[in-house]
């Protein structure tokens, strides 16, 4: 199963997921035409940008002879989630370096992981700081023995190759993609992709976005040797940082799925939809304008955000 042939030529992992146009009136009226890539649908378990980001991955474990991937994230980590279910499919061992101390009973990403055979790490929040380090990496060897490393949110150089196949079968024009930021792995392969064509808008789903300028522009430089300058990163819809919600964005996030029948959630699309609406709304687009949007899934980490959801409605409610 492990052949790099099967991985990367597998028949479960959909290539060419759906583009659908979002008919919602609020966009309509405005002139604007909203295009979401489906990205979301290609995989139950291994979905989203984090196949496309794992794929080259995998196959360099394979061909370089590794048994064993080893990877990083918090406790409701997509990255996570997809390397137990990528594991488990190609027949890798999986080692999940999560931070934070456990907590029992088991979140329902970790209780997944667990349950698809990937062995839990768990890190102090200051030491996962210090993940990178060599003698941390030591340690981890030491300890399990000879594994690939996959950093977090498995952005490395293949995790970007892999990102920029993302819009490879889009056949539709757009004007502008835009996409949520964690890492910006995965805009910086969308811009690879463009090559300069179209305008890319990153979203930035934490507080202190700043430093994914500079990092964009690193990685796309290492990847593709350009420079270009026809992207930007949109600072003004992280909700106060990673993880962070109020009540505007469920409702938001709630209104969109009726109307829209696509569900978001709220770490990373929720924020990226929440965004496009309001430059959309705010005028930022010209009339007739098509913005791709790709929708990177997640969609498992809804499970652990719902008691944080429920409570915040409640206290809404009680007021
Ligand atoms: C990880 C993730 C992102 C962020 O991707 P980066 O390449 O780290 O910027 C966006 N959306 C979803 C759903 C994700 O899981």
């Amino acid at each position: 199963m492990k052949d790099p042939k099967n991985i990367l030529q597998n028949d479960v992992i959909n290539p060419n997921t759906p583009v659908e146009e979002i008919t919602d009136p609020v966009i309509k009226n405005m002139g604007i035409r909203l295009l979401v890539k489906r990205e979301d649908l290609n995989h139950p378990f291994l979905s989203g940008n984090k196949w496309h980001k794992l794929k080259y991955n995998l196959v360099a474990a394979s061909e370089d002879g590794f048994d064993t991937i080893l990877t990083f994230g918090g406790a409701y980590s997509n990255n996570i989630y997809a390397l137990a279910a990528a594991g488990k499919m190609f027949g890798f061992n999986t080692i999940g370096v999560i931070r934070g101390h456990e907590s029992l009973p088991l979140n329902p990403t970790v209780s997944f992981a667990v349950d698809s055979g990937m062995r839990i790490y768990y890190l102090d929040k200051d030491s996962y700081r210090k993940r990178d380090s060599n003698s941390f990496v030591k340690t981890l060897k030491d300890k399990y023995g000879k594994f690939y490393l996959i950093p977090e949110g498995g952005t490395n150089s293949l995790g970007v190759k892999g990102a920029s196949e993302i819009i490879l079968n889009v056949t539709d024009n757009y004007d502008y993609v835009s996409c949520a930021c964690g890492t910006g792995g995965t805009l910086a392969g969308i811009i690879i992709r463009l090559a300069g064509k179209a305008q890319v808008l990153g979203f930035s789903v934490l507080n202190d976005g700043n430093f994914l300028v500079e990092d964009v522009e690193k990685m796309v430089f290492q990847s593709s040797g350009c420079k270009y300058d026809n992207w930007d990163i949109i600072l003004d819809y992280h909700f106060g940082g990673y993880a962070k919600i109020n009540s505007e964005l469920i409702n938001f996030i709630n209104r969109f799925e009726k109307i829209n029948n696509i569900k978001i959630e709220p770490i990373y699309t929720g924020k990226l939809f929440y965004g496009i609406y309001e430059l959309i709304r705010t005028g930022y687009f010209k009339r007739g304008e098509t913005i791709l949007t790709i929708h990177t899934g997640g969609l498992q980490g809804m499970l652990g955000m719902e008691p944080k959801i429920r409570k915040l409605l409640n206290g809404k409610n009680n007021n």
